[in-house]
Protein backbone atom coordinates (compact mmCIF):
# COMPACT_ATOMS: atom_id res chain seq x y z
CA UNK A 1 0.00 0.00 0.00
CA UNK A 2 1.53 3.51 -0.86
CA UNK A 3 0.90 6.01 1.47
CA UNK A 4 0.72 9.70 0.69
CA UNK A 5 0.61 13.41 2.92
CA UNK A 6 0.03 16.54 0.92
CA UNK A 7 1.64 19.45 2.41
CA UNK A 8 0.58 22.64 0.44
CA UNK A 9 2.77 25.77 1.19
CA UNK A 10 1.61 29.65 1.37
CA UNK A 11 0.89 32.00 3.98
CA UNK A 12 -2.38 33.29 1.58
CA UNK A 13 -3.24 29.67 2.08
CA UNK A 14 -2.74 29.53 5.62
CA UNK A 15 -4.50 32.41 6.45
CA UNK A 16 -7.85 32.24 4.20
CA UNK A 17 -7.25 34.70 1.49
CA UNK A 18 -6.87 31.77 -1.26
CA UNK A 19 -8.62 28.26 -1.00
CA UNK A 20 -6.52 25.23 -0.90
CA UNK A 21 -7.86 23.60 -4.36
CA UNK A 22 -4.72 22.11 -5.18
CA UNK A 23 -4.80 19.72 -2.36
CA UNK A 24 -8.74 18.79 -3.23
CA UNK A 25 -7.42 18.14 -7.22
CA UNK A 26 -4.54 15.99 -5.38
CA UNK A 27 -6.43 14.35 -3.21
CA UNK A 28 -8.99 12.84 -5.57
CA UNK A 29 -6.46 11.97 -7.90
CA UNK A 30 -4.58 9.63 -5.37
CA UNK A 31 -7.76 8.23 -4.49
CA UNK A 32 -8.40 7.71 -8.32
CA UNK A 33 -5.10 5.75 -8.54
CA UNK A 34 -5.26 3.84 -5.10
CA UNK A 35 -3.39 5.55 -2.90
CA UNK A 36 -3.92 5.89 0.50
CA UNK A 37 -3.90 9.71 1.73
CA UNK A 38 -3.44 10.00 5.42
CA UNK A 39 -2.76 13.77 5.71
CA UNK A 40 -3.30 17.30 4.35
CA UNK A 41 -1.27 20.04 6.12
CA UNK A 42 -1.14 23.94 5.11
CA UNK A 43 1.73 26.02 6.43
CA UNK A 44 2.81 29.35 5.67
CA UNK A 45 5.99 30.04 4.23
CA UNK A 46 8.13 29.47 6.54
CA UNK A 47 11.62 26.97 6.50
CA UNK A 48 11.63 26.04 9.68
CA UNK A 49 8.00 24.73 10.03
CA UNK A 50 8.06 23.40 6.36
CA UNK A 51 11.48 21.76 7.06
CA UNK A 52 9.83 20.14 10.39
CA UNK A 53 6.41 19.23 8.12
CA UNK A 54 8.19 17.04 5.35
CA UNK A 55 10.44 15.32 7.95
CA UNK A 56 7.23 14.22 9.85
CA UNK A 57 5.69 13.33 6.77
CA UNK A 58 8.70 11.12 5.21
CA UNK A 59 8.38 9.40 9.15
CA UNK A 60 4.83 8.60 8.37
CA UNK A 61 4.46 7.87 4.25
CA UNK A 62 6.03 6.79 1.12
CA UNK A 63 4.94 10.57 -0.74
CA UNK A 64 5.03 13.17 0.64
CA UNK A 65 3.26 16.07 -2.43
CA UNK A 66 4.65 19.74 -1.55
CA UNK A 67 2.43 22.44 -3.79
CA UNK A 68 3.76 26.21 -4.09
CA UNK A 69 7.13 27.70 -2.92
CA UNK A 70 9.15 26.88 -6.21
CA UNK A 71 9.06 30.99 -7.43
CA UNK A 72 11.82 33.33 -7.14
CA UNK A 73 11.47 35.12 -4.52
CA UNK A 74 13.03 34.97 -0.39
CA UNK A 75 9.23 33.46 0.17
CA UNK A 76 9.73 30.98 -2.19
CA UNK A 77 11.34 28.39 0.16
CA UNK A 78 10.45 24.47 -0.42
CA UNK A 79 13.62 23.92 -2.23
CA UNK A 80 15.42 25.14 0.70
CA UNK A 81 13.03 23.12 2.87
CA UNK A 82 13.51 19.77 0.56
CA UNK A 83 17.48 20.16 0.64
CA UNK A 84 17.97 20.75 4.66
CA UNK A 85 15.65 17.61 4.97
CA UNK A 86 17.80 15.13 3.03
CA UNK A 87 21.13 17.18 4.10
CA UNK A 88 22.53 17.92 0.35
CA UNK A 89 23.10 21.61 -0.89
CA UNK A 90 21.29 23.20 -4.01
CA UNK A 91 23.18 24.52 -6.65
CA UNK A 92 22.47 25.77 -10.02
CA UNK A 93 21.69 23.27 -12.47
CA UNK A 94 23.68 24.30 -15.97
CA UNK A 95 20.75 22.58 -18.35
CA UNK A 96 17.72 23.93 -16.37
CA UNK A 97 19.61 27.16 -16.20
CA UNK A 98 19.72 27.48 -19.88
CA UNK A 99 16.20 26.67 -20.28
CA UNK A 100 15.09 28.41 -17.94
CA UNK A 101 16.93 31.88 -19.46
CA UNK A 102 15.65 30.64 -23.11
CA UNK A 103 12.01 31.17 -21.59
CA UNK A 104 13.08 34.56 -20.87
CA UNK A 105 15.19 35.59 -24.06
CA UNK A 106 11.93 34.23 -26.28
CA UNK A 107 10.33 36.74 -24.80
CA UNK A 108 12.89 39.32 -25.54
CA UNK A 109 13.70 39.50 -21.93
CA UNK A 110 17.08 39.12 -19.91
CA UNK A 111 16.04 36.69 -16.32
CA UNK A 112 16.47 38.20 -13.33
CA UNK A 113 19.31 37.18 -11.19
CA UNK A 114 16.66 36.34 -8.57
CA UNK A 115 15.25 33.83 -11.12
CA UNK A 116 18.79 31.69 -10.82
CA UNK A 117 16.94 29.97 -7.89
CA UNK A 118 14.63 28.24 -9.86
CA UNK A 119 17.36 26.27 -11.81
CA UNK A 120 18.52 24.94 -8.38
CA UNK A 121 18.71 21.28 -8.20
CA UNK A 122 19.99 18.81 -5.56
CA UNK A 123 22.12 15.50 -5.90
CA UNK A 124 18.68 13.20 -5.13
CA UNK A 125 16.40 15.68 -7.12
CA UNK A 126 15.48 14.88 -10.75
CA UNK A 127 13.89 18.00 -12.10
CA UNK A 128 10.28 18.03 -13.71
CA UNK A 129 9.31 20.12 -16.89
CA UNK A 130 7.19 23.15 -16.52
CA UNK A 131 4.98 23.55 -19.63
CA UNK A 132 3.52 26.56 -18.71
CA UNK A 133 5.45 28.39 -16.20
CA UNK A 134 8.97 29.35 -15.31
CA UNK A 135 9.12 27.17 -11.87
CA UNK A 136 10.28 23.58 -13.14
CA UNK A 137 9.02 21.03 -10.02
CA UNK A 138 11.26 18.84 -7.92
CA UNK A 139 10.86 14.96 -7.51
CA UNK A 140 13.54 13.47 -4.88
CA UNK A 141 14.25 9.80 -3.94
CA UNK A 142 15.23 9.64 -0.33
CA UNK A 143 15.74 6.63 1.71
CA UNK A 144 13.19 4.46 -0.29
CA UNK A 145 11.12 7.29 -0.19
CA UNK A 146 9.58 10.09 -2.60
CA UNK A 147 8.99 13.96 -2.41
CA UNK A 148 7.39 15.70 -4.93
CA UNK A 149 7.45 19.65 -5.26
CA UNK A 150 4.98 20.73 -7.87
CA UNK A 151 4.80 24.88 -8.65
CA UNK A 152 1.34 26.68 -6.71
CA UNK A 153 -0.68 27.70 -9.52
CA UNK A 154 -3.33 25.09 -10.42
CA UNK A 155 -2.78 25.17 -14.38
CA UNK A 156 1.23 24.45 -13.78
CA UNK A 157 0.47 22.10 -10.93
CA UNK A 158 -2.13 19.85 -12.40
CA UNK A 159 -0.13 19.66 -15.55
CA UNK A 160 3.32 18.52 -14.07
CA UNK A 161 1.39 16.28 -12.01
CA UNK A 162 0.00 14.28 -14.95
CA UNK A 163 2.63 14.57 -17.67
CA UNK A 164 5.32 14.63 -14.90
CA UNK A 165 4.63 12.98 -11.72
CA UNK A 166 2.53 10.33 -12.43
CA UNK A 167 4.45 8.39 -14.98
CA UNK A 168 7.43 8.26 -12.28
CA UNK A 169 5.07 7.13 -9.31
CA UNK A 170 5.31 3.48 -8.14
CA UNK A 171 1.63 3.47 -8.53
CA UNK A 172 -0.31 0.26 -6.83
CA UNK A 173 -2.35 -1.66 -9.57
CA UNK A 174 -5.75 -0.76 -8.35
CA UNK A 175 -8.46 0.71 -10.85
CA UNK A 176 -11.37 2.31 -8.82
CA UNK A 177 -14.82 2.35 -9.96
CA UNK A 178 -16.75 4.70 -8.90
CA UNK A 179 -21.02 5.60 -9.45
CA UNK A 180 -22.61 8.46 -8.17
CA UNK A 181 -26.42 8.29 -8.22
CA UNK A 182 -28.11 11.64 -7.50
CA UNK A 183 -31.56 12.03 -5.42
CA UNK A 184 -33.49 14.45 -4.70
CA UNK A 185 -36.76 15.34 -2.29
CA UNK A 186 -35.31 12.68 0.23
CA UNK A 187 -33.46 14.11 2.99
CA UNK A 188 -29.40 12.77 3.81
CA UNK A 189 -30.95 11.16 7.03
CA UNK A 190 -33.28 8.88 5.29
CA UNK A 191 -31.22 8.09 2.48
CA UNK A 192 -28.59 7.01 5.32
CA UNK A 193 -31.49 4.89 6.62
CA UNK A 194 -32.72 2.78 3.73
CA UNK A 195 -28.54 2.09 2.98
CA UNK A 196 -28.68 0.62 6.40
CA UNK A 197 -25.47 -1.26 6.68
CA UNK A 198 -24.12 -0.52 2.95
CA UNK A 199 -22.61 2.74 4.48
CA UNK A 200 -20.80 0.74 6.80
CA UNK A 201 -18.67 -1.71 4.49
CA UNK A 202 -14.88 -0.56 2.66
CA UNK A 203 -14.88 -1.99 -0.63
CA UNK A 204 -17.25 -1.27 -2.40
CA UNK A 205 -17.94 1.59 -0.24
CA UNK A 206 -21.22 3.44 0.26
CA UNK A 207 -21.19 7.54 1.46
CA UNK A 208 -24.08 9.88 1.00
CA UNK A 209 -23.67 13.80 0.69
CA UNK A 210 -25.94 17.02 0.92
CA UNK A 211 -25.89 18.87 -2.00
CA UNK A 212 -27.71 21.51 -3.57
CA UNK A 213 -29.44 19.68 -6.04
CA UNK A 214 -30.55 16.82 -3.39
CA UNK A 215 -28.72 13.81 -1.82
CA UNK A 216 -26.17 11.96 -3.80
CA UNK A 217 -24.70 8.67 -2.91
CA UNK A 218 -21.11 7.16 -4.05
CA UNK A 219 -20.89 3.81 -4.96
CA UNK A 220 -16.87 3.08 -4.80
CA UNK A 221 -14.72 -0.33 -5.54
CA UNK A 222 -11.27 -0.68 -5.78
CA UNK A 223 -9.90 -4.02 -7.33
CA UNK A 224 -6.68 -5.44 -9.71
CA UNK A 225 -8.50 -4.25 -12.85
CA UNK A 226 -11.22 -2.13 -14.28
CA UNK A 227 -13.51 -5.22 -14.57
CA UNK A 228 -13.14 -6.43 -11.30
CA UNK A 229 -14.02 -3.23 -9.72
CA UNK A 230 -17.15 -2.91 -11.48
CA UNK A 231 -18.30 -6.04 -11.16
CA UNK A 232 -17.53 -5.39 -6.81
CA UNK A 233 -19.58 -2.75 -6.85
CA UNK A 234 -22.18 -4.03 -9.32
CA UNK A 235 -24.42 -5.66 -7.01
CA UNK A 236 -24.22 -2.90 -4.12
CA UNK A 237 -24.89 -0.43 -6.96
CA UNK A 238 -28.26 -2.31 -7.80
CA UNK A 239 -29.44 -2.64 -4.45
CA UNK A 240 -28.82 1.35 -4.09
CA UNK A 241 -30.10 2.05 -7.43
CA UNK A 242 -33.10 -0.11 -6.17
CA UNK A 243 -33.95 1.86 -3.13
CA UNK A 244 -33.91 5.55 -4.07
CA UNK A 245 -35.56 5.25 -7.88
CA UNK A 246 -38.53 6.95 -6.74
CA UNK A 247 -36.00 9.83 -5.82
CA UNK A 248 -33.11 9.25 -8.47
CA UNK A 249 -32.57 11.71 -11.43
CA UNK A 250 -29.37 10.62 -12.67
CA UNK A 251 -26.07 9.43 -12.56
CA UNK A 252 -22.37 11.46 -12.12
CA UNK A 253 -22.18 13.60 -15.38
CA UNK A 254 -26.09 14.18 -15.41
CA UNK A 255 -27.72 17.69 -14.53
CA UNK A 256 -31.15 17.69 -13.09
CA UNK A 257 -32.28 20.50 -15.82
CA UNK A 258 -31.08 17.40 -18.13
CA UNK A 259 -33.20 14.89 -16.42
CA UNK A 260 -36.01 17.30 -16.98
CA UNK A 261 -35.49 17.31 -20.74
CA UNK A 262 -35.28 13.11 -20.68
CA UNK A 263 -38.64 13.49 -18.41
CA UNK A 264 -40.36 16.05 -21.12
CA UNK A 265 -39.55 13.64 -23.89
CA UNK A 266 -39.82 15.58 -26.93
CA UNK A 267 -42.87 18.27 -25.19
CA UNK A 268 -41.84 21.98 -24.84
CA UNK A 269 -41.56 23.55 -21.30
CA UNK A 270 -42.68 27.10 -20.50
CA UNK A 271 -42.12 28.55 -16.65
CA UNK A 272 -43.54 31.33 -15.06
CA UNK A 273 -40.87 32.61 -12.21
CA UNK A 274 -42.35 35.18 -9.08
CA UNK A 275 -39.64 35.69 -7.00
CA UNK A 276 -37.11 33.72 -7.61
CA UNK A 277 -35.66 36.01 -10.64
CA UNK A 278 -35.09 34.10 -13.62
CA UNK A 279 -33.02 31.19 -11.35
CA UNK A 280 -35.04 28.02 -12.93
CA UNK A 281 -34.37 29.97 -16.23
CA UNK A 282 -30.75 30.04 -15.79
CA UNK A 283 -31.10 26.32 -15.14
CA UNK A 284 -32.83 25.32 -17.99
CA UNK A 285 -30.99 28.01 -20.53
CA UNK A 286 -29.76 25.11 -22.56
CA UNK A 287 -32.00 22.58 -22.10
CA UNK A 288 -33.48 21.88 -25.75
CA UNK A 289 -37.35 21.92 -24.94
CA UNK A 290 -37.20 25.10 -22.77
CA UNK A 291 -39.57 26.90 -24.83
CA UNK A 292 -40.36 30.41 -23.15
CA UNK A 293 -40.54 32.15 -19.71
CA UNK A 294 -41.90 34.95 -17.49
CA UNK A 295 -39.89 36.40 -14.56
CA UNK A 296 -42.36 38.77 -12.89
CA UNK A 297 -43.34 39.80 -9.37
CA UNK A 298 -45.53 42.26 -10.81
CA UNK A 299 -49.70 41.84 -9.89
CA UNK A 300 -51.45 42.63 -12.92
CA UNK A 301 -48.85 41.13 -15.08
CA UNK A 302 -49.19 37.49 -13.38
CA UNK A 303 -53.17 38.28 -14.13
CA UNK A 304 -52.70 38.21 -17.32
CA UNK A 305 -50.87 34.98 -17.12
CA UNK A 306 -53.03 32.98 -15.68
CA UNK A 307 -53.53 34.15 -11.39
CA UNK A 308 -56.92 34.40 -10.40
CA UNK A 309 -57.77 38.11 -9.00
CA UNK A 310 -59.54 35.58 -6.23
CA UNK A 311 -56.07 33.74 -5.81
CA UNK A 312 -54.10 37.21 -5.38
CA UNK A 313 -56.67 38.85 -2.71
CA UNK A 314 -57.53 36.21 -0.71
CA UNK A 315 -54.16 34.16 -1.01
CA UNK A 316 -51.67 35.82 -2.11
CA UNK A 317 -48.67 35.20 -5.07
CA UNK A 318 -46.97 32.93 -3.10
CA UNK A 319 -49.66 30.37 -2.33
CA UNK A 320 -50.42 26.99 -3.63
CA UNK A 321 -53.49 28.21 -5.52
CA UNK A 322 -51.16 30.74 -7.08
CA UNK A 323 -48.62 28.26 -8.30
CA UNK A 324 -50.73 25.93 -9.47
CA UNK A 325 -52.61 28.57 -11.38
CA UNK A 326 -49.53 29.81 -13.17
CA UNK A 327 -48.37 26.42 -14.29
CA UNK A 328 -51.62 25.97 -15.49
CA UNK A 329 -51.16 30.10 -17.30
CA UNK A 330 -47.62 28.88 -18.14
CA UNK A 331 -48.78 26.31 -20.87
CA UNK A 332 -51.76 28.18 -21.75
CA UNK A 333 -50.33 31.61 -22.05
CA UNK A 334 -46.97 30.96 -23.15
CA UNK A 335 -48.24 28.07 -25.15
CA UNK A 336 -45.90 24.96 -24.34
CA UNK A 337 -47.03 21.30 -23.27
CA UNK A 338 -45.83 21.23 -19.97
CA UNK A 339 -46.20 24.45 -17.77
CA UNK A 340 -43.21 25.12 -14.28
CA UNK A 341 -44.67 27.76 -11.95
CA UNK A 342 -42.39 29.10 -8.79
CA UNK A 343 -43.48 31.23 -6.81
CA UNK A 344 -41.42 32.33 -3.46
CA UNK A 345 -40.85 34.92 -0.97
CA UNK A 346 -37.16 36.53 -0.75
CA UNK A 347 -37.86 39.54 1.13
CA UNK A 348 -39.76 40.07 4.92
CA UNK A 349 -41.17 37.76 7.41
CA UNK A 350 -42.28 35.16 4.87
CA UNK A 351 -38.87 34.52 3.56
CA UNK A 352 -38.39 31.14 2.12
CA UNK A 353 -42.11 30.66 1.73
CA UNK A 354 -42.04 28.77 -1.55
CA UNK A 355 -44.26 26.85 -4.07
CA UNK A 356 -43.82 24.71 -7.01
CA UNK A 357 -46.02 23.53 -9.38
CA UNK A 358 -46.17 21.44 -12.53
CA UNK A 359 -49.28 21.77 -15.13
CA UNK A 360 -49.09 18.64 -18.05
CA UNK A 361 -51.89 16.59 -19.90
CA UNK A 362 -53.18 14.58 -17.06
CA UNK A 363 -51.10 15.84 -14.55
CA UNK A 364 -50.96 18.95 -11.80
CA UNK A 365 -48.82 18.78 -8.86
CA UNK A 366 -48.01 21.52 -6.27
CA UNK A 367 -45.35 21.05 -3.56
CA UNK A 368 -44.91 23.68 -0.69
CA UNK A 369 -41.15 24.20 0.82
CA UNK A 370 -40.37 26.59 3.37
CA UNK A 371 -36.41 26.88 4.21
CA UNK A 372 -35.26 30.24 5.77
CA UNK A 373 -31.69 31.68 4.02
CA UNK A 374 -30.69 34.26 2.35
CA UNK A 375 -32.32 35.49 -1.29
CA UNK A 376 -30.03 33.89 -3.01
CA UNK A 377 -30.23 30.86 -1.26
CA UNK A 378 -34.45 30.53 -1.57
CA UNK A 379 -33.81 31.68 -5.12
CA UNK A 380 -31.63 28.49 -5.95
CA UNK A 381 -33.86 25.92 -3.34
CA UNK A 382 -36.88 27.30 -5.35
CA UNK A 383 -35.72 26.64 -8.99
CA UNK A 384 -34.61 23.16 -7.92
CA UNK A 385 -37.27 22.16 -6.12
CA UNK A 386 -38.90 23.40 -9.48
CA UNK A 387 -36.83 21.06 -11.79
CA UNK A 388 -36.88 18.23 -8.92
CA UNK A 389 -40.96 18.46 -9.61
CA UNK A 390 -40.50 18.48 -13.61
CA UNK A 391 -37.90 15.33 -13.99
CA UNK A 392 -40.60 12.65 -12.84
P1 LIG B 1 5.14 31.09 -8.55
O1 LIG B 1 6.25 30.73 -9.47
O2 LIG B 1 3.92 31.57 -9.28
O3 LIG B 1 5.54 31.95 -7.39
P2 LIG B 1 4.98 29.02 -6.58
O4 LIG B 1 5.27 27.59 -6.79
O5 LIG B 1 5.91 29.81 -5.74
O6 LIG B 1 4.69 29.65 -7.97
P3 LIG B 1 3.05 30.06 -4.84
O7 LIG B 1 3.81 31.34 -4.84
O8 LIG B 1 2.96 29.31 -3.58
O9 LIG B 1 3.57 29.07 -5.94
O10 LIG B 1 1.60 30.30 -5.40
C1 LIG B 1 1.40 31.01 -6.59
C2 LIG B 1 -0.07 31.16 -6.81
O11 LIG B 1 -0.65 29.89 -7.09
C3 LIG B 1 -0.86 31.64 -5.59
O12 LIG B 1 -0.89 33.01 -5.47
C4 LIG B 1 -2.22 31.07 -5.86
O13 LIG B 1 -2.93 31.88 -6.76
C5 LIG B 1 -1.90 29.77 -6.51
N1 LIG B 1 -1.88 28.69 -5.54
C6 LIG B 1 -0.82 28.33 -4.78
N2 LIG B 1 -1.08 27.29 -3.99
C7 LIG B 1 -2.37 26.96 -4.24
C8 LIG B 1 -3.25 25.96 -3.75
N3 LIG B 1 -2.84 25.07 -2.84
N4 LIG B 1 -4.51 25.92 -4.23
C9 LIG B 1 -4.90 26.81 -5.16
N5 LIG B 1 -4.13 27.76 -5.67
C10 LIG B 1 -2.88 27.86 -5.22
MG1 LIG C 1 5.55 32.08 -5.25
Amino acid sequence: MLLAEIISVGTELLFGEIVDSNAAFLARELAARGVTLHRKSVLGDNLGRVTEAIKLALSRADLVILGGGLGPTDDDLTREAIAAVVGETPEVDPELLAWLEGLFTGRGRVMPEINRKQAWLIPSAEALPNAVGTAPGWLVRTNGKIIVALPGPPREMQRMWRDQVLPRLPLPDQALHAVTVHTQGVGEGNVAELLGDLTRQANPSVATYARRTGVDVRVAASAPTLEEAQALAAPVLETVRAGLARWTWGEDDDTLAGAVTRALNGRTLSVIEAGSGGALCLSLADEPGFLDAAITEDHARLITLGLTPVTLSTHGVVSEDGARELAAGAREHLGADVGLAVVTATRGEHTGHTYVAISADGVEKVTALNWPGDAGQVRERAATAALGLAFR
